[in-house]
């Protein structure tokens, strides 16, 4: 029975040490409830870091033992490690960089081979228990190579990883000098999740620019597997807060609370002291809206709890330093008697207070500069039981994609921030509730467990499509399998598609001309079989490439063929090219928005090229003009496709299918294969008799038989042929 390894940084249980003994107890993070569905059930487990360097052999054994119990299982970390791979490389290089805060970055190699070591030892932790078809769910950034490690040692596995902080940019990761090792890390997992969209495109991007590969709707090919690459914001275990609110312990305590603070509006602020979370700038707009409006003296107050984190980074304690000053000088500034503006608290709360602060605020003022998503945002939403609450939510934090009902605001904009105050400070009651209903509705159906279920779907469903792919892959046997069935045809026929299939793509068309060995290969062929080069490139440059050769050749799509014994070409379909006039006008206007981007004239269609745009620009340009044109293809009965890096727009009437078929007509051929590389091979797949031979160069989804990874191995596998008469 395959069992399901989850793996964190740190394992989800506080270990203290009272008088000699350890005692151990469980976290109550949304996390560790939300995944406690998997890593309790058979023989599951959760592997990760205890929290404390231990590095006794005794003392080691004994935590073992105990963490069996909780079906959890100890990487332990020595002090070094700790200093370099956590402190250091995680939160002083990662952290900051994947927040934006590249003044902070710290590039010390010493972090960095401390940090692949530790990875290592993940890995080596890990492979002790997980067996080769295991499920092995790695999270968050302390652990970007452990994926790819873990591949090496179990190709097999089912491996995911999830990423809670945010993914920046490929501006900012390229910074990193370790940027390329990271990525690769990272695509050694079946599936990468992250919080928003807008992570996951960044990190595509980054993967298309850093390593070179590219993707389609999520999927990247990476070596021969398929990694999908999706957005899941993680949600909260919505009943704990829901339920706390109105239970008496908290009732008990907001009372209490309450009764000292007075009839004042509330606004609650809980973070942890981190630069990413905007402390500094939500006091100033406090204080300005102190400045400005005298009305809310006396009336309004702010909760401040800063959580102690990172105490030793020189950066976080200056924050501290800021902080504290600006708190004190407001409360100095304004405070009387019976009010004071802010009260600041530097401590974790247990779970029961935090509950009554969130139910008894009437404001969450939620704005980090940057953050992967926010939990504290969801938490508030939800314990508002009453719906008497106003969020205030800052558009950097991953959960302002989800809570589009908050007041959202740029935290960086410290009026707007003041006026956000100001507005949810006068909000109709009516308003608050409608807002405050919507967003728990959401939170209430995507929560931490419902989050849980749909990645481990998602996950099923990529070892799917990867399995649909691999049972496609063509290996030794069948490639044995086609050269013996040539070796003994009589009447055979190959059909070769030119571009990606023969040769690989070049960003000039003109330069993927043929190699010499090439030609030796479709000559050598061509005396042993028909071949056909079956092609969307003009007559003129195919003609000439091949001008020798006995090989026939069907040019531009179907529209001409050009018979291995004859020297002239002779159209294979009518052309009524009455439309193309106008479709070029809006092709060049697009051709002009876009550096790069040229039209190809062919007889029977127009193409428009991007391979050489900017990466990124020409996909956004491909899709407009792709709707642009699909608008207009409908007046002109025309086809608008998709091909590699072009849009082609043509008679539906053309393609290589029908041109093929037509070829075929009339003879008895005993043994047929046909190569192809994109969607234009398909109608040559789909045309193809059914005992034929049809293989698909990529791993995309195909009509064909079968899938070949590159054209090297298609010249692999046609010199094979050749050898085998
Ligand atoms: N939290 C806590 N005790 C406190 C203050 C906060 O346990 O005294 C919790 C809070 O309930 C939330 C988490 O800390 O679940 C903070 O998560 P968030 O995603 O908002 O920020 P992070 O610290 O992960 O960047």
């Amino acid at each position: 029975m395959n069992k399901t390894i989850i793996v964190s940084n740190r394992l989800p249980v506080n270990l203290k040490l009272k008088s000699g003994k350890f005692e151990f107890k469980a976290s109550a993070g949304g996390l560790a409830t939300g995944l406690g569905s998997i890593y309790k059930q058979g023989e599951n487990l959760w592997i990760g870091w205890p929290g404390n360097a231990v590095e006794e052999n005794e003392l080691q054994q004994e935590i073992s033992t105990e963490l069996k119990k909780l079906k959890m299982a100890p990487v332990f970390l020595t002090k070094e490690d700790i200093e370099l791979y956590y402190e250091g490389f995680s939160n002083e290089t990662i952290w900051p960089a994947f927040h934006y805060f590249t003044q902070y970055i710290n590039y010390k190699d010493a972090y960095w081979d401390a940090y692949y070591e530790v990875n290592r030892k993940f890995c080596d932790a890990i492979l002790a228990y997980a067996e080769p078809e295991d499920t092995i769910w790695v999270h968050d950034y302390q652990l970007l190579l452990l994926p790819m490690m873990l591949r090496e040692a179990l190709p097999d596995a089912t491996i995911a990883f999830f990423q809670h902080i945010p993914f920046p940019s490929y501006e900012i990761i390229r910074m990193l000098p370790w940027r390329r090792q990271l990525l690769e890390g990272m695509v050694g997992a079946d599936l990468i999740g992250f919080h928003t969209y807008d992570d996951m495109r960044h990190f595509l991007s980054a993967v298309g620019r850093i390593l070179g590969l590219s993707n389609e709707s999520g999927y990247i090919q990476a070596d021969h597997r398929l990694v999908n690459v999706d957005s899941f914001p993680m949600g909260i275990d919505y009943d704990k807060f829901a339920n706390a609110a109105i239970s008496q312990k908290t009732l008990t305590k907001r009372k209490k609370f309450k009764d000292q603070l007075g009839g004042q509006k509330l606004l609650i602020t809980i973070d942890r002291l981190d630069y990413s979370k905007g402390i500094p700038q939500r006091i100033r707009a406090f204080d300005r809206l102190l400045d400005q409006r005298e009305d809310f003296h006396g009336k309004v107050s702010m909760i401040m709890v800063v959580v102690p984190s990172r105490a030793k980074v020189q950066s976080y304690k200056e924050l501290k330093t800021e902080i504290d000053t600006l708190v004190g000088r407001i409360n100095s500034k304004y405070s009387t008697l019976n009010w004071v503006p802010i009260h600041y608290f530097y401590r974790s709360f247990p779970f029961e207070e935090l509950s009554a602060f969130y139910s008894m605020s009437d404001i969450a003022l939620v704005t980090p500069l940057r953050d992967g998503m926010n939990l504290v945002c969801k938490e508030f939403v939800a314990s508002k039981t009453d719906q008497d609450g106003v969020l205030i939510l800052s558009e950097m934090a991953g959960a302002s994609k989800e809570l589009v009902d908050a007041i959202l605001v740029n935290p960086n904009d410290i009026s707007a921030v003041e006026q956000a105050i100001v507005a949810a400070l006068t909000m109709s009651d009516e308003e608050k509730k409608s807002r405050i209903a919507s967003m728990q509705s959401s939170l209430k159906k995507y929560d931490i467990f419902q989050w849980v279920e749909v990645f481990m779907d998602r996950l099923a469903h990529v070892k799917q499509k990867q399995q649909e792919f691999q049972s496609k892959a063509l290996d030794r046997n069948i490639a044995a399998e086609i050269v013996s069935k040539f070796k003994e045809a009589e009447r055979p026929i190959v059909f070769l598609d030119y571009d990606g299939t023969l040769v690989g793509f070049k960003s000039r068309p003109e330069d993927a001309y043929p190699d010499e060995e090439l030609l030796e290969i479709v000559s050598g062929l061509a005396n042993r079989c028909e071949v056909v080069l079956i092609s969307g490139r003009d007559k003129e440059t195919l003609g000439k490439w091949f001008e020798n050769q006995k090989v026939e050749m069907i040019a531009e799509h179907g529209v001409w063929l050009k018979r291995g014994d004859q020297s002239e070409w002779e159209l294979y379909a009518d052309v009524d090219d009455g439309w193309k006039d106008d479709i070029r006008k809006v092709m060049d206007y697009y051709v002009l928005r876009t550096p790069g981007a040229f039209i190809e004239e062919k007889h029977h269609s127009l193409v428009w090229h991007y391979r050489k745009v900017e990466s990124g620009l020409g996909d956004l340009r491909m899709r407009e003009l792709f709707s642009h044109l699909k608008y207009m293809a409908s007046g002109h009965n025309l086809q608008v496709l998709e091909g590699n890096m072009v849009l082609e727009i043509k008679r539906p009437d053309i393609n290589k299918g029908r041109a093929a078929n037509s070829f075929m007509r009339g003879n008895e051929y005993d043994f047929i294969l046909a190569l192809g590389d994109d969607w234009t091979d398909e109608d040559t797949f789909k045309a193809m008799p059914k005992d034929s031979y049809t293989i698909r160069v990529g791993y995309d989804y195909t009509q064909a038989n079968y899938n070949i990874k590159n054209p090297t191995e298609v010249r692999k596998l046609l010199k094979q042929l050749m050898g085998s008469k």
